[in-house]
């Protein structure tokens, strides 16, 4: 009997489980899942497949992984503010000749009545509060990249992540623990109550954490907003049903 094409999936995001979930079917019959986290939390799981977590050990690591298994169709679902594994997965995939497909939701754009500050990474974004002079902002940036705005000392700043971050440091931070998907009127709510006028946040696109965009346009509050990071040249989809389509596909040719 001939051998089953395996998929690796770099997870980590909504679109990874999705994607999983929707290559269910095929699983044992057409092709053979594995899904990889960096674990960076713990126990992640994913609703079919077999799971693996933690680093290859970069581009090398990865590219005898990928031998050793062997890997016939890697899709890079990784969120669009990893910023290091697309390009090992580029380049590992380009040394073994596996196929690759990047699996990337749409970044947000503006829309009339926004007040965006576009900036090219942490750094610019700090600059850009400390510019604006605010009194009380909302970091909606994650836990991990908070280091840039330790030393602004002037407005507060409340911190939402989904794990506890590491608030030391000389700012006035105070943390809000909480997880998407986000409603409107949650979002619009959370401003006032919290007397924000300034909000940072990262591009990534996506439904589950839109809304605070929306009120923050509804309350003419300024976004610092985060562009993302630069992605190698890779076939790029959008959607979770295209990149089913382009598995299929090749499932098919390898079939
Ligand atoms: P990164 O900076 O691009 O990657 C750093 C290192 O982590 C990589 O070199 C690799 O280690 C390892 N790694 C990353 N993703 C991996 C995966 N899916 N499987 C195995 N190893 C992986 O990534 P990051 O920004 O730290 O993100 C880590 C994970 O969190 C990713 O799965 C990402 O999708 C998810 N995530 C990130 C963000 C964000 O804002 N950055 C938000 C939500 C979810 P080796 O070099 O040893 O292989």
């Amino acid at each position: 009997m001939e051998r089953l094409p395996t998929v690796l999936v770099l997870g980590g995001t909504t679109e990874a489980t999705a994607l999983v979930t929707g290559l269910a079917p095929q699983l044992d019959r057409r092709m053979n899942l594995i899904v990889s986290f960096a674990g960076r939390t713990g126990s992640p799981t994913a609703p079919a497949g077999a799971v693996r977590v933690g680093g290859f050990g970069g581009v090398d690591g990865l590219e005898a992984y990928l031998r050793a298994m062997p890997i016939d169709l890697v899709v890079d679902a990784l969120h669009p503010f990893a910023a290091v594994m697309p390009f090992h997965a580029a380049e590992a995939c380009r040394r073994t000749g596996v196929a690759l497909l990047k699996l990337q939701r749409s970044p947000w754009s503006a829309a009339g009545g926004d007040r965006w500050i576009d900036v090219a990474d942490m750094r610019s974004a700090a600059a850009a509060v400390q510019h604006h002079a605010p009194r009380r902002v909302l970091l909606t940036i994650g836990r991990q990249e908070i280091d840039a705005f330790r030393t602004i000392t002037g407005p507060m700043f409340l911190v939402r992540s989904i794990e506890p971050a590491d608030l030391h440091g000389p700012w006035t931070a105070v943390e809000l623990l909480d997880r998407g998907p986000y409603l409107v009127d949650s979002e619009r709510d959370l401003l006032r109550a919290e007397g924000i006028d300034l909000l940072v946040t990262k591009n990534s696109g996506g439904s589950s954490t839109a809304a605070k965009l929306t009120a923050a346009r509804e309350k003419t509050i300024p976004v610092v907003m985060v562009r993302r990071p630069p992605m190698p040249a890779t076939a790029t989809v959008t959607t979770v049903a295209d990149a089913i389509a382009w598995l299929d596909e090749r499932a098919q040719l390898s079939g």
